[in-house]
């Protein structure tokens, strides 16, 4: 029933996994997988499943999550075909699956100043905008002006002030079955090399100190209030420490990565020993950044 619904309303997939849809290349297999191919598939897809209170899940390129081997018997709801993006004035309008990297690239080539921050986030505007994700003390929150977002069956936009922004957290966390739809981003014209200049060396940075060769989910842990997460994992003695197919990153200790067919198991017993030994060690509480889902 459930499937015969999904393929009426987008592509659909029951032979899909987790560790092929996540950066960390970990998880077990979902029971339905549907990429819807506008918003209104979105609209009646997640309208059906919310009305016939089946379990779903939103996903962009799944670069923030850690997902358990057990089957999700729910669906995945992928919006990669909702890629649509258009400069209005000096804003741009992008759809929830647009990759970050490739609109700040075009938005750089075409002289405009917005997403040099983002550049190197492998995420999509859905989920930069639900994480607030940011970098070089730039955020999501400095360059939103508007999100349309399909809430209690209805597509609505929102002001950036009724957002609820703040370091990695966005009102989205608190609504859970709230979908990001599409975005709009303020444009600032400025010399296009200078733009490209800028977007190139933070990669190189991002490329000299992280393991970006190796599957991850990016920064493990937030950093504590004048503190990095990656000085409190060294001082413990973790950089490198490995359990099973998973390490602590010997560039960066931050970031775990997915050696060998790691599994969320291995992961998370990492997490709770580095979380543990700083409590005792410091009296601080180190908080994930990265998302667990089913697990
Ligand atoms: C190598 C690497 C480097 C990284 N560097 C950074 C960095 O510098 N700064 C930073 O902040 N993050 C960084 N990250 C983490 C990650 O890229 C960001 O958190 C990003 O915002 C996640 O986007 P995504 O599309 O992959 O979301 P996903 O991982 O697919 O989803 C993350 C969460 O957002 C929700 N979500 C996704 N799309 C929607 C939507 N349309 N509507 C509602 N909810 C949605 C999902 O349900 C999930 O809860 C890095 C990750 C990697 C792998």
């Amino acid at each position: 029933m459930i499937k015969e619904f999904l393929q009426l309303h987008g592509e659909y997939h029951d032979d899909k996994y987790f560790k092929d849809l996540t950066t960390l290349k970990m998880g077990g297999h979902i029971a339905h997988f549907v990429m819807p191919e506008n918003k209104q598939e979105l609209k009646v897809i997640v309208n059906y499943l919310k009305t016939n209170r089946i379990p779903f899940k939103v996903i962009g390129n799944g670069s923030n999550l850690i997902c358990g081997e057990s089957e999700y018997d729910g669906v995945v709801i992928s919006l990669k075909k909702l890629c649509e993006y258009k400069i209005e004035g000096d804003e741009v309008y992008a759809e929830a699956g647009v990759m970050v990297p490739a609109l700040a690239s075009v938005l750089a080539k075409k002289g405009y100043s917005c997403l040099e921050f983002a550049s190197g986030i492998p995420g999509c505007i859905g989920g930069l905008v639900y994480m607030n994700a940011g970098a070089y003390k730039g955020c999501m929150a400095d360059v939103v002006t508007a999100v349309e977002v399909l809430k209690d069956g209805e597509l609505i936009w929102f002001n950036p002030d009724e957002l609820n922004f703040s370091y990695r957290h966005s009102i989205f966390h608190d609504h859970p079955r709230w979908v990001v739809v599409s975005a709009k981003l303020k444009l600032t014209k400025k010399d296009s090399a200078e733009i490209e200049e800028l977007i190139a060396d933070r990669l190189r940075r991002r490329r000299e100190t992280q393991p970006l060769d190796k599957p991850s989910a990016g920064s493990c842990f937030r950093n504590p209030e004048n503190d990095f997460a990656w000085k409190l994992i060294d001082s413990i003695g973790y950089r490198g420490y490995r359990i099973g197919g998973v390490c602590v990153s010997e560039k960066h200790s931050n970031f775990i990565v997915n050696e060998d067919n790691g599994t969320a198991e291995d992961y998370l017993n990492i997490v709770y020993q580095i979380q543990d030994q700083i409590r005792d060690r410091y009296g601080i509480r180190l908080v994930m950044e990265v998302e667990k889902f089913n697990c």
